[in-house]
């Protein structure tokens, strides 16, 4: 609700409910703080912190940021306020929030902590709380804690597709890579909360790497979370789906193979809408003098500098190609241009149609200059397809390889290749071809090789002495966030390479 206010106040600039939502900020704080008297708690499930924050930006109320600051600093120190709580009435509710406490985060105050723990959604919003009010405050040692939960989720724990969360009990985060494509959880709103996470760090301190993350949820978990006509929607996001074993094991009944209507808690679609709405809020910030573009989204931007008003038109096609025009706005100003990690350094950038060499500072090609009505630049970012191998200690991923294609990565679905899917094998000298399908699934860049497929050879014995037959097929890849359009049927993100 206080998100809710602040958002509508941003919009509208009417300040009714935004009026409400402080009054019970307010309230908040003479029930809960540091003071004598007070509980000395914190919620079992974080958002009020970052939402604390809006309510900061939308009011100036310094409450709001007393209050944020306070829950976060004092979660997990102690004694601990869920062990007290669950000791004053022992019931259900309190024993889900009991040792180790890793579940809702309250395990270690949140500067020891040093990898995302428990309910993915919870951590995720958790961090972006932090920081939110690290950069609010200037606290150092809660952006380092930070920079360390980034660094554990992207060299450990977040899936080729930007899903976070790998087991369906708890909807948690586990340990170290483990990351199973066909048990997963990803919820589509933990995915949401990484971008939130990442435009919290971008705010904070512009590094294209958090941009990268950013782009990965983006453009594969989150929007895979919506059917391409909008009405159907993913909870959880499968990188491999065996539809009969969705319907009779106890362990992937969680994986559907197509998208719901709705559900009973239906977080994911509204928090999709508000993303979707929102996504300005993503492609751009600032910082001094300096704009940050982190995405690439045709449309047209106002934006504010420390000294100037400045209106940037983006057009371009990203990610169906690599070609990306901005014109800009006179003024002063450095335009800081994402170059993503994918192309490997492979880009070109020119102003008015002159090769610029510009320097590349934490992701971003940095042109700083007085700039004139109407200036064109061009970069254009290398999206050829590529194969992705994941680290050796992913044991789910051991041999095979993945698909992608600039931000986007692919997968295979049954609609358009020989089953199973699981005997599917991509020769590593096999090239990559793509093809621009403009009638199929709403315009897709579609990746095909040769590759082979395990057959029925005639014999039925469970266990035999030579290697079932393989035969020669042609392997048709598209994008994630296209699957399950097509009805219910065999999907697979990683394949084996032979
Ligand atoms: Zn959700």
């Amino acid at each position: 609700m206080m998100e809710a206010a602040a958002a509508y106040y941003t919009a509208t600039g009417k300040r009714r409910l935004l009026d409400i939502m402080t009054r019970m900020a307010h309230h908040i704080d003479t029930v809960i703080g540091p003071e004598e008297g007070k509980l000395h708690g914190y919620p079992g499930h974080e958002e009020i912190e970052l939402a604390l924050v809006s309510m900061y930006h939308a009011t100036g109320d310094p409450v709001m940021l007393k209050l944020a600051s306070y829950f976060i600093n004092e979660r997990g120190r102690e004694p601990r306020f869920f062990d007290i709580e669950a000791e004053a009435r022992e019931g259900e509710s309190a024993r889900r929030y009991r040792d180790p406490g890793d579940y809702a985060q309250w395990h270690k105050p949140v500067r020891e902590q040093d990898s995302l723990e428990g309910h993915s959604v919870r951590a995720l919003y958790l961090a972006t709380g932090m920081a939110d009010v690290a950069r609010e405050t200037g606290d150092e040692t809660l952006l380092d804690a930070c920079r360390r939960l980034y660094e554990n989720l992207v060299h450990r724990r977040m899936y080729i597709t930007g899903g976070v969360g790998s087991s369906h009990y708890g909807e948690r985060f586990t340990f170290d890579y483990d990351l199973p494509n066909d048990t997963v959880y990803a919820e589509t709103c933990a995915s949401i909360a990484l971008c939130f996470f990442m435009r919290a760090m971008l705010s904070t301190e512009p590094d294209g790497r958090y941009a990268d993350t950013m782009e990965t949820a983006l453009y594969n978990t989150c929007i895979a979370g919506m059917s391409l006509d909008g009405h159907n929607f993913f909870y959880v996001n499968p990188l491999e789906v065996w539809p009969e074993a969705s319907r009779k094991s106890p362990e992937r009944r969680h994986v559907l193979p197509v998208r719901p209507k709705w559900f009973g808690c239906a977080c994911c679609p509204p928090n999709l809408a508000r993303l979707i709405m929102s996504i300005g809020k993503y492609e751009y910030v600032t910082d001094g003098d300096t704009i940050y573009q982190n995405l690439y989204i045709a449309g047209e931007a106002k934006l504010k500098t420390e000294h100037a008003e400045v209106t940037l038109r983006t057009e371009t096609k990203y990610p169906l190609d690599g070609d990306i025009l901005v014109t800009a706005s006179a003024g002063e100003y450095a335009l800081a241009l994402r170059v993503p990690g994918f192309c490997r350094g492979k880009f070109t950038l020119t102003v008015n149609g002159e090769a610029v060499n510009a320097n590349v500072e934490y992701g971003y090609a940095v042109i700083r200059r007085e700039w004139r009505d109407g200036d064109r630049v061009r970069l254009t970012i290398d999206v050829s397809p590529r194969r992705v191998y994941t680290h050796y200690k992913v044991r789910e991923d051991a041999g095979k390889v993945a698909v992608a294609r600039g931000p986007v990565v692919y997968c295979l679905e049954e609609a358009d290749n020989e089953t199973p899917l699981s005997g599917v094998s991509l020769p590593s000298s096999s090239e990559l071809f793509c093809r621009f399908v403009p009638d199929k699934l709403g315009g897709i860049v579609e990746i095909s090789a040769d590759g082979t497929v395990l057959v029925d050879d005639g014999d039925d014995s469970l266990y035999r002495d030579t290697p079932p037959k393989r035969k020669p097929v042609k392997l048709t890849f598209i994008p994630y966030y296209t699957w399950a359009n097509r009805g219910a049927g065999e999907m697979t993100v990683y394949v084996r390479e032979s």
